[in-house]
């Protein structure tokens, strides 16, 4: 009993101690986790936590139809904390190879960013997965590298409509003293630009908690990562099936201009500049040659020439000379001129008509028809130049249409002062006016203007301003919608539109017209052809034309640079993509099936 007692008595006392020994852990755990929590949390924030963005997915970008143009695809980025890296010289060297960069980009890259040196530096984005691998087995090799999984913008269509949609690059140092996260990618040009800030969505942040030699240990319990907010569709008015048409029908040799506008709405339904190039060279890793090649290439392929590119008119712009004649009651339909016999005599000077055994005597309707140059000579002498370029303007030639992606030319409309100042008082005559009559000289437009003005004559003087929005959709289903908008009025009354209409019905329907080759069987369609001089080499060719006559749902304005005569290097483009559309809504018999041959081969 006793010696029982006693073990008792032991058993009680070696409990007790181990209960106080239990207590004071206890309480020395409380002290550190409760007690001294605010201390180490901060320890931790300076040292130990990184700030790993997550970027936002960017919206996709579909055509009227819901087809991708342009969305992003998973891909590896490899970034760089600055803080991390012992040293610089040493790191670059071991990850140039790896990366397919120079030792002095990665460099650069990284002293660029020095101001905010815990967070990471994207170095090279779009890297291939091997890389990873090595980069994941050797790493103490590579202290203060980290890569994640991210996104590369991709566009399935290449070339197709590049200059429409335009590209994405990275925030720069100055940009990031703005709004923007350095390293994050934004839309650099086009659509990717104009509606980036609905593109782009909304960054998250993982907070991890890594240990001094940079290994990730988990994520912080009191501070939960954000998820990123994915950015919203854009859906556009463009029609994937014109634009790649009309993209074929130039083929790799010319280079051009086209734009297809439903004139009633401004919706931009096809827009082609070519040369292009390949939107996928811009995303991800741009290799600097291939942007060098591009940029210097002679052809221009960066150049957006639906919006940027300023051309003669040529003909095309003697609806603006008649319109303005009979607007100002200048001229009547019917005013006699003196006939065409191949050409005007003024003053000591022959203007030549382009055909050279003449058209004859003409009224308005005949010399929009046939494209007389010495009819138009004329009403652009009566016309006056004070006349002729007031309208001009009115009309909108020398301003920006305000179509929705940036970097819009506007057209140039000479004026007296402007002649006086370039040339002196007594330095030009009024020959000036039989060139501008006819659409050469010093009027110059650009392919999207003229369009404009054409969808201003066939929708009652509303001249619709053009966009390529139709809606934007938020990650939650949020839908805006373009709304039209009228950018002016053409200074025409409804009897003179009536007859510049009636006019170009010629050019396509009548026996004579220019265009008569390129008319639509089934669908009554109006135009005018143009041959713009070039004073760097072969004419322009361009033509304009509308359908359906009476109700015109579509404009085309078509540009094709030394390519000759408009009619026939431009209206068969025109006359196509409207062959195609009508067949699309209906109008027009849908084309055969293909050859059950090319479907196996598909
Ligand atoms: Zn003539």
């Amino acid at each position: 009993m006793i010696d029982l007692t006693t073990k008792s008595i032991r058993g009680k006392i070696v409990a007790g101690i181990m209960a106080a020994i239990f207590l004071l852990l206890v309480g020395k755990l409380a002290q550190l986790q409760i007690v001294s929590y605010d201390y180490y949390f901060q320890m931790s924030e300076e040292n130990r936590i990184r700030l790993v963005p997550r970027t936002a997915m960017r919206g996709k970008i579909v055509d009227r139809e819901g087809r991708t143009l342009a969305t992003d695809r998973p891909a590896y980025t490899v970034s760089v904390i600055p803080s991390e890296i012992r040293q610089l010289s040493r790191l670059s060297e071991e990850l140039a190879p790896l990366l397919s960069l120079e030792r002095k980009t990665i460099e650069q890259k990284v002293k660029e960013r020095r101001s905010r040196k815990y967070e990471p530096v994207p170095i090279r984005r779009d890297i291939e997965f091997a890389s990873v691998c090595i980069i994941e087995e050797s790493n103490e090799l590579f202290p203060g590298v980290m890569y994640q999984l991210d996104h590369a913008r991709t566009y399935p269509y290449g070339n197709i409509a590049a200059h429409i949609i335009g590209y994405t690059g990275e925030v720069d140092e100055r940009e990031s003293k703005t709004q923007f996260r350095i390293g994050s990618m934004i839309g650099r040009a086009g659509v990717e630009k104009q509606y980036d800030q609905p593109i782009r969505g909304i960054d998250g942040v993982d907070y991890q908690e890594v240990s001094a030699t940079g290994r990730i240990l988990g994520s912080l319990q009191s501070k939960p990562n954000k998820d990123p907010i994915p950015g919203s569709e854009l859906g556009l008015s463009l029609d994937l099936d014109l634009q790649v048409l009309c993209d074929s029908l130039f083929g790799d040799s010319l280079s051009g201009a086209a734009i297809f506008i439903n004139p009633q709405n401004g919706e931009i339904l096809a827009m082609v500049s070519k040369p292009n190039y390949d939107a996928n060279l811009f995303s991800g890793f741009v290799p600097r040659d291939a942007y060098q090649q591009l940029s210097t290439d002679e052809r221009r392929p960066l150049l957006d020439r639906v919006i940027r590119g300023t051309y003669p008119p040529g003909s095309t712009s003697k609806l603006l000379t008649a319109g303005a004649a009979l607007e100002l009651g200048v001229i009547e339909p019917n005013t006699p001129f003196k006939p065409c016999y191949g050409g005007y005599q003024f003053g000591n000077r022959y203007f030549k008509c382009h055909k050279k055994s003449g058209h004859g005597s003409q009224d308005v309707y005949g010399a929009l028809e046939v494209s007389c140059d010495t009819y138009f000579y004329q009403v652009g002498l009566k016309l006056g130049l004070k006349n002729f370029s007031d309208i001009a303007k009115k009309c909108g030639f020398d301003v920006l249409t305000g179509i929705d992606i940036p970097a819009e030319r506007a057209g140039f409309v000479p004026t007296e002062e402007w002649y006086n100042k370039a040339y002196g008082k007594n330095g030009w005559t009024k020959a000036v006016l039989l060139n501008l009559g006819i659409g050469q000289g010093e009027l110059l437009v650009t392919p999207l203007g003229l369009a404009q003005f054409y969808c201003g004559v066939v929708n009652n003087g509303n001249v619709m301003k053009p966009h390529l929005m139709r809606y934007i959709k938020s990650a939650n289903g949020e839908l805006t919608q373009a709304t039209p908008e009228v950018a002016r009025q053409l200074p025409f009354s409804a009897s003179t539109l009536a007859i510049l209409k009636e006019g170009c019905r010629r050019v396509v329907q009548g026996g004579s017209g220019t265009a008569a080759r390129s008319r639509i069987e089934g669908i009554e369609m109006g135009g005018k052809t143009g041959t713009a001089q070039n004073p760097h080499g072969n004419e322009h060719a361009l033509f304009c034309g509308f359908a359906p006559f009476d109700k015109p749902t579509i404009v085309g304005c078509v540009v094709v640079e030394n390519a000759g005569h408009g009619s026939v290097a431009a209206a068969p483009i025109v006359q196509q993509v409207f062959i195609r559309y009508f067949q699309k809504t209906g109008l027009l018999a849908p084309p055969p099936p293909p050859p059950l041959e090319d479907i196996v081969q598909l």
